[in-house]
Formats: structure tokens, C-alpha cells, sequence
């Protein structure tokens, strides 16, 4: 679905970096944490003091392996080379980085909507410190000072780039979350983009039509939510093709993304280009992983989401609606679809497992993951039975969350949540049909439409506690 003016086709190509979940850094002993006090997991490798050696830290070979099998590529003997610029936030004022030879060669990875974007390559690489820029903006520009916090620099990255093979913006999102969803199943990365531990580069240009030559391309540099990505291309395309139709051209460049904006800007031109002048690193040997390494990392990689999708949808046969396909791709994307294997296999209805995980659980943030499966199958339990309402278990649901865990059946107690009972009901029912005659008079000459009138009236007389689908029996049962 490309919102692009008629005859105008965009290419674009997306590299990640994805920071890995190794104990230690890349090169040295000092310890790979997120949100650590500033400057206290450094020593004189990360810090790049005259005489330190880098030494390889093995972890990070094997999860850059991991994904580059996830990901199908060649996974191939490599080297390190130096890659020379300056920053503040780079001591060694080079990056240990690979080059012409890295780690895992072309593969492909394989979108839920059946398209396919080729991997050029999944190199390793060290990360840099981090700088934050003080007052103003945030950005160096206008700011009053800048901090660098150097707990950062030599943490292991994986760098994935993406062959120039996306076509719209929302396929570099679907990309991009298809990605995310691969590298944490891998287990190699926790995939977090909000504290930075995957960071996308998009690569955008434009032209006229699927058979032209490539255009000239814009780099968007670190964007770090789904939805920036997908807004981030869809802008530079159009900049881009506003700026060819009236005549100009695009001049190679780096560009920032300014989020609150909704704008890309220049960062720096081509001519301000760096020239990293790339040599061999002369302090470490080249990676030469043995083939029985490779083959049991492979043997142990855990089970990737286009197969947990698969079998997540079994469970629906060929009855699974294209809303279920949706939920299904969306729990699997947030790696919430043990939930309702879980609860299915602990007999719980498959479509009440898929839509509360899908739409319920996964809408509570990044502490549903934490929430203990049993307590969350005792809950679909109560509600399956018919002892909680839908509207009571979702609060329930929500409680369990925030508290971390809990006996949903406590829970409702508390809140005083019983299942309406057939009498209380049908005095409900009464009242709400003597209010309502003409509404009442519709309903019963067959006007379906006023089923959610009524359904809506009792569950706002009893505050959600009736159960949907026994009111819609009572509603049946008096039309005949
Ligand atoms: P660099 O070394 O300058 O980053 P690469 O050749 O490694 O350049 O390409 C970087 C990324 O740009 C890759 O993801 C690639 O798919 C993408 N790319 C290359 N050419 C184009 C193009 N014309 N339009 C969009 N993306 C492109
Ligand atoms: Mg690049
Ligand atoms: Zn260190």
C-alpha cells in the first residue's frame, strides 16, 4: 500500500544496530549494562589508553552467529579492520568494526506478508560511548555543555544491513519489527529500541517507476520506534519527489529525523563525508568459528517467529478469521504468544486466549511479559467458565499486571465481581425493555441492530458484571 504519487516507487534499505546481551563488553572484562551510574563499568581497553590490548569476548561470536543464522546468511571466517574518526565519545578515535570480511554473509529475511528483503551482511562491531548534550534541544547545536558517559563504548553490536530491497514505508516498519522480533527470539539482543539497544539507519530514495535506475539516496540516521521508522521514510520520500518534480535534484546526504516535527534534516552533506580510512586491526587475529561450533549453535538456536506463527495459527485451522491472523502476528511480534499456547493447551478457547492476549495483554507495556503465565491461564479460566464477565476479567487482567502477578479469584473478590445471576438479570431486562418500548417494538420486528442498544443499556446497569453472551440469549429467548 504506497501512499506515493502515481508512477512514483521508492527504494529504500535499513541498517540495524542491535546492541548484544553478553555479560561483558566486545573487548574487555568491564561489565555490558543499561542504565549503570555514568563511567563506572570502563578500564583502560573501553577507555583506549596507550599500551591496552582488545581481547575477543567469545559470547559475542556466538550471538552474532545466532543471528546471522536467524537471518540465513553465510556465516564465514572474518577479520577487524579500524575505522578512523574522531568524537568525543570514541577514546580510541577509532572504531573496531569489520570491513571487507565480516562474520555472516548474504541471507534473507522473510516478512509475515510473504514479501522477502535480501541481508547483505551482519557484522560485528564495538558501540561508543554516549554523549548527552545539555540545555536546548538536546542537540549539540544550542546546548550548554556535554556529558560522556563511557559505560557504552565497547559494548558488542551486531550491525545488520538490508540489500536496497523495500519498497513502501510500512514495509520498512513490518521489516524492522519482523527484525526486532527474530533478534530477541535469537536471544542475543533484548531488542529495546526505547533505551536504544536497536537503532535503525534508513537508506531512502525515489523513482520514476519500478523499472527505472536507482536515485540518488539520503541516509536518516538512529531511529528508534517502529513508528519513526515507517514516518521518518514516508517523509523523505515525499521530500524527495517534491523536490525531482520541480525540477531539482537530490544531493546525497545524512540526515536527522526530528521527531515532535515529523521532519527529516540535514546533518552533514557528502562532501563532509568522513573518510574512515579503513586498515586491518593489528591487535586481534581473525575469527576463524570451527564448523562444529556453527552446527551446534544452530542446533540450539530456539524456535523462530515465522515458525511460531505457524504454529500458533494451527490451533485456529483454516476457521482463524484475518482478524485472528492479525492478533496472531501481533502477539508473536511481542513475543507474548506463549501465553496462549499455554493457555490453550491448558484447554482454555483458543479465540478468547488469542483475542485477551492480543488485545488485552499486549496493550499493558513491556510488564505483561513479567506477568506469571498460571495466573494469567486461571484468569481466561474464570472468565471461559463463565465466571467473570469480559468486561471484569480485562479489569482483573489489568490489576494482575500492575501487581506483577496474583490469584485472579483474590482479585475479583475484591472488587467485588460476581457473575450476575439469571434472576438479577431478568429483572435488569425488564426495566431497561419498560423504558425503552420503541426500541423494544424494533427489536422484536427483527432489527438486529438494537441487540448492542440492549446489550449496552444492561451492562451499564450492572456495571459490567452481566456476561455479554448471556444477555444476548435473555434478548433472544424473549423475542421468539
Ligand atoms: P554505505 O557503506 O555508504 O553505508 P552501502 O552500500 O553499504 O553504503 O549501503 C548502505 C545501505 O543503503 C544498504 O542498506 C543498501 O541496501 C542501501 N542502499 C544502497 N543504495 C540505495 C539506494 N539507491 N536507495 C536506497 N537505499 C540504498
Ligand atoms: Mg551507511
Ligand atoms: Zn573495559
Amino acid at each position: 500500500m504506497s501512499s506515493l504519487p502515481e508512477g512514483w516507487d521508492m527504494v529504500v534499505g535499513l541498517e540495524v544496530h542491535t546492541e548484544l546481551k553478553t555479560a561483558t563488553k566486545l573487548f574487555c572484562g568491564c561489565a555490558n549494562n543499561f542504565g549503570d551510574e555514568p563511567n563506572t563499568n570502563i578500564c583502560p581497553v573501553c577507555l583506549g589508553l596507550p599500551g591496552s590490548l582488545p581481547v575477543l569476548n567469545e559470547g559475542a561470536v556466538e550471538f552474532a552467529i545466532r543471528i546471522g543464522l536467524a537471518l540465513h546468511c553465510v556465516v564465514q571466517p572474518s577479520s577487524f579492520h579500524r575505522k578512523n574518526y574522531f568524537y568525543p565519545d570514541q577514546p580510541k578515535d577509532y572504531q573496531i568494526s569489520q570491513y571487507d570480511v565480516p562474520i555472516n554473509g548474504p541471507g534473507y529475511l522473510d516478512l509475515p506478508d510473504g514479501s522477502r528483503v535480501g541481508i547483505e551482511r551482519a557484522h560485528l562491531e564495538e558501540d561508543t560511548g554516549k554523549t548527552t548534550h545539555v540545555g536546548g534541544t538536546g542537540r549539540i547545536h544550542g546546548s550548554d555543555e556535554s556529558l560522556v558517559d563511557y559505560n557504552r563504548s565497547g559494548v558488542p553490536l551486531v550491525e545488520i544491513v538490508s540489500g536496497p530491497d523495500i519498497r513502501s514505508a510500512e514495509q520498512a516498519r513490518g521489516y524492522a519489527a519482523e527484525l526486532r522480533s527474530i533478534l530477541i527470539a535469537s536471544g542475543a539482543s533484548d531488542g529495546r529500541m526505547e533505551e536504544g539497544s536497536m537503532r535503525v539507519d534508513a537508506n531512502v530514495s525515489v523513482r520514476r517507476g519500478t523499472e527505472a535506475p536507482f536515485g540518488t539516496r539520503c541516509e536518516i540516521k538512529n531511529l528508534n520506534s517502529l513508528r519513526s521508522v515507517q514516518r521518518a521514510v514516508e517523509y523523505e520520500a515525499l521530500r524527495q519527489i517534491a523536490i525531482l518534480d520541480d525540477g531539482g535534484t537530490i544531493s546525497q546526504e545524512t540526515r536527522h529525523w526530528d521527531e515532535d516535527a515529523g521532519k527529516t534534516q540535514t546533518m552533514r552533506s557528502k562532501e563532509e563525508a568522513y573518510d574512515y580510512r579503513y586498515f586491518p586491526e593489528p591487535d586481534l587475529v581473525p575469527v576463524v568459528p570451527s564448523e562444529a561450533f556453527i552446527r551446534q549453535i544452530e542446533a540450539e538456536l530456539p524456535p523462530m517467529p515465522a515458525q511460531r506463527r505457524r504454529e500458533l495459527i494451527a490451533h485456529f485451522g483454516d476457521a482463524a478469521t484475518d482478524a485472528q491472523l492479525d492478533q496472531a502476528n501481533a502477539a508473536v511480534e511481542l513475543n507474548l504468544d506463549p501465553f496462549i499456547v499455554g493457555a490453550i493447551e491448558k484447554g482454555i478457547t483458543p479465540a478468547l486466549a488469542l483475542a485477551r492476549t492480543a488485545n488485552e495483554l499486549a496493550g499493558l507495556g513491556d510488564d505483561a511479559m513479567s506477568l506469571p503465565k498460571d495466573d494469567y491461564i486461571a484468569l481466561l479460566k474464570m472468565e471461559d467458565a463463565g465466571e467473570l464477565s469480559a468486561t471484569q476479567s480485562k479489569k482483573v487482567l489489568a490489576d494482575l499486571v500492575a501487581a506483577g502477578g496474583g490469584d485472579p479469584k483474590a482479585v475479583a473478590e475484591s472488587k467485588g465481581f460476581e457473575q450476575l445471576d439469571a434472576g438479577a438479570l431478568d429483572a435488569t431486562l425488564d426495566e431497561i425493555i419498560a423504558a425503552n418500548p420503541d426500541e423494544w417494538a424494533r427489536y422484536r420486528e427483527g432489527d438486529d441492530k438494537l441487540t448492542g442498544f440492549f446489550t449496552g443499556k444492561v451492562m451499564a446497569a450492572t456495571q459490567g458484571q452481566a456476561d455479554g453472551k448471556a444477555v444476548n440469549a435473555a434478548l433472544r429467548q424473549r423475542r421468539s
